[in-house]
This record gives C-alpha cells, sequence and structure tokens, in this order.
C-alpha cells in the first residue's frame, strides 16, 4: 500500500525558532529513497513553498495557507477529475476565497466587535520580518497570499467569541497558528488534505496509508484525515496542540528531531493506525 506523510512546516519538520530541519535528514533521505510522497501542508504562500521545495529536492503537491489550495505539479497525477488553473510547473485547485475578500472582512467584522486588529495587507515586509524572524526576502515571499488572511490583535481585551461567532455565521474559519491568526475557507488544512488523498486513490485505483504531522491547532483537522497522526510538541507555539484529538501519538521531541524519529517510526511500521488503538 502507497504510504503518504502530510505534513506542517514551522514547529514541525522546522525549527520554531531557527527555521532548521537539518536534525530530520535520515527520515527525508529514506522518504525519497523509498519514493514515498512528502506533502507539505501548511500556512505558507505558493512563494514560499517553491523555493523551499527545490532546496529540499521535494517533488510532490503541496498544500498552501492553511487548505486555501493545492498545487500539484503537471503531469504529477494521469488524471485529474477537478477544476484547476495553470501556473508555471504546477495545477492549482482553488479551495479558499480570494484575498482581497477575505481583507474586506475582517476589516467589516472586526469593526463590528470593537476590535483592532493588524492583517497581514497592512504590514511591510520589513515589519513582518522583524516580528516573525523571517528574512526580508522570506516575508516577501509570505506576503504573496492567495486565500488565507493571517492577523494579529492589537486591542488588549478583545471579545474573540464574538469574532469567532460573525466569522461562521459566512462560513468561514477562524484559527489560530504557531504565530498568528489565520481567517480562511471553512475546510482548512484537513479538508485539502482529504481531496487530495482522493486524487491519490482515485490515481492508484486503491487505498493508501497516510501520516499527518503538525504542532498547533491549525494542524488539527490535518491530523484528522490521516490514518496515523503525529502531534510534535511545541512548548512555544501560541496555539499548541493538547490532547484534543483521540488516537494521535506524541513525538518524544519537539522540531525537526522529534518528525525524524516519527516518521521512521511509520517506515518502519512502529505506529499504530488511529482506527486500532481501541480495537
Ligand atoms: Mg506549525
Amino acid at each position: 500500500m502507497l504510504k503518504i506523510v502530510f505534513t506542517d512546516l514551522d514547529g514541525t519538520l522546522l525549527d520554531h525558532r531557527t527555521y532548521d530541519y537539518s536534525p530530520a535528514r535520515p527520515a527525508l533521505a529514506k522518504l525519497q529513497e523509498k519514493h514515498i510522497p512528502l506533502v507539505f501542508c501548511t500556512s505558507k504562500t505558493a512563494a514560499e513553498m517553491i523555493p523551499f521545495r527545490t532546496e529540499i529536492k521535494n517533488e510532490d503537491p503541496f498544500i498552501v495557507e492553511n487548505g486555501g489550495g493545492i498545487y500539484i505539479p503537471t503531469s504529477y497525477f494521469s488524471a485529474l477529475p477537478v477544476e484547476t488553473r495553470k501556473s508555471d510547473h504546477f495545477l492549482v485547485i482553488s479551495r479558499g476565497l480570494p484575498y482581497i475578500q477575505l481583507q474586506e472582512i475582517l476589516a467589516r467584522l472586526s469593526g463590528e466587535c470593537g476590535m483592532t486588529v493588524q492583517s497581514f495587507d497592512q504590514l511591510t515586509a520589513s515589519e513582518l520580518a522583524e516580528s516573525s524572524g523571517l528574512s526580508l526576502e522570506q516575508a516577501q515571499r509570505s506576503l504573496q497570499r492567495e486565500f488565507d488572511l493571517p492577523f494579529t490583535i492589537v486591542s488588549l481585551h478583545p471579545n474573540r467569541s464574538q469574532l469567532e461567532a460573525k466569522v461562521q455565521q459566512l462560513g468561514l474559519r477562524l484559527i489560530q497558528g504557531g504565530r498568528f491568526f489565520h481567517l480562511s475557507c471553512d475546510s482548512g488544512k484537513g479538508g485539502a488534505v482529504a481531496q487530495l488523498i482522493g486524487l491519490y486513490q482515485a490515481n492508484l485505483g486503491g487505498p493508501v496509508r497516510s501520516m499527518g504531522l503538525g504542532d498547533s491547532r491549525n494542524d488539527l483537522s490535518m491530523l484528522e484525515e490521516v490514518d496515523i497522526p503525529v502531534i510534535i510538541p511545541n512548548p512555544l507555539s501560541i496555539a499548541p496542540l493538547a490532547d484534543e484529538l483521540p488516537g494521535g501519538q506524541r513525538a518524544h521531541t519537539p522540531g525537526p528531531k522529534g518528525w525524524n524519529d516519527a516518521v521512521l517510526s511509520f517506515l518502519e511500521n512502529e505506529l499504530i493506525e488511529k482506527g486500532k488503538l481501541n480495537g
């Protein structure tokens, strides 16, 4: 059965502070050697993901902006029974609302809640670089968003539940990542993961065994869709994944070292599928 690994990046494959992934090299090499797809599933933009994929020599599809879009290399699947648009070497499945629409919605709803927010479209690249630890070039790529609007809440005593309720009424989603809140489409990472698993199954004509790794609450829906969910501990996340995931297994170490050990265990069939934990 084909195995597939879905992974978050920041705080999961990449160290939360330094963005280093070198402790994960042994598992990355094993995945490549065994031709096991490694699908990045992050809140990052395609502009950020494409150079990173090249650096890490990854040639698999990837999910951007918290499930807002799926980028699939042209000719990766023999059949793609879904509407796509072409962008350079990729076919793109759009799952979210256009970015400009999200900006308008956040501005309106935060105003209705009497809340001051600072969203990505109000930031310059150098401001983002300073607050996130990204380089200026990385910050520029991070601001090239298509589907998902990250923001911080500036108000001291914000009425978050009121904002959440208004967002839900519109069929959208408010989630907390490791550094930012995100306004995005309702299905989040999970909907995109489920769609991509379906595409793999349709192309293979059979089932797959999927693993997922994540560190924050915005990874929960992704982890719910995979056979083997692994939580990477992240003491620095503003929204760590606690024990809210039935059947979730916890890596022993944060960041790329924990990631490496968990993926190697998956490849050795040492991890238990969540459906089999109680039975
Ligand atoms: Mg993360």
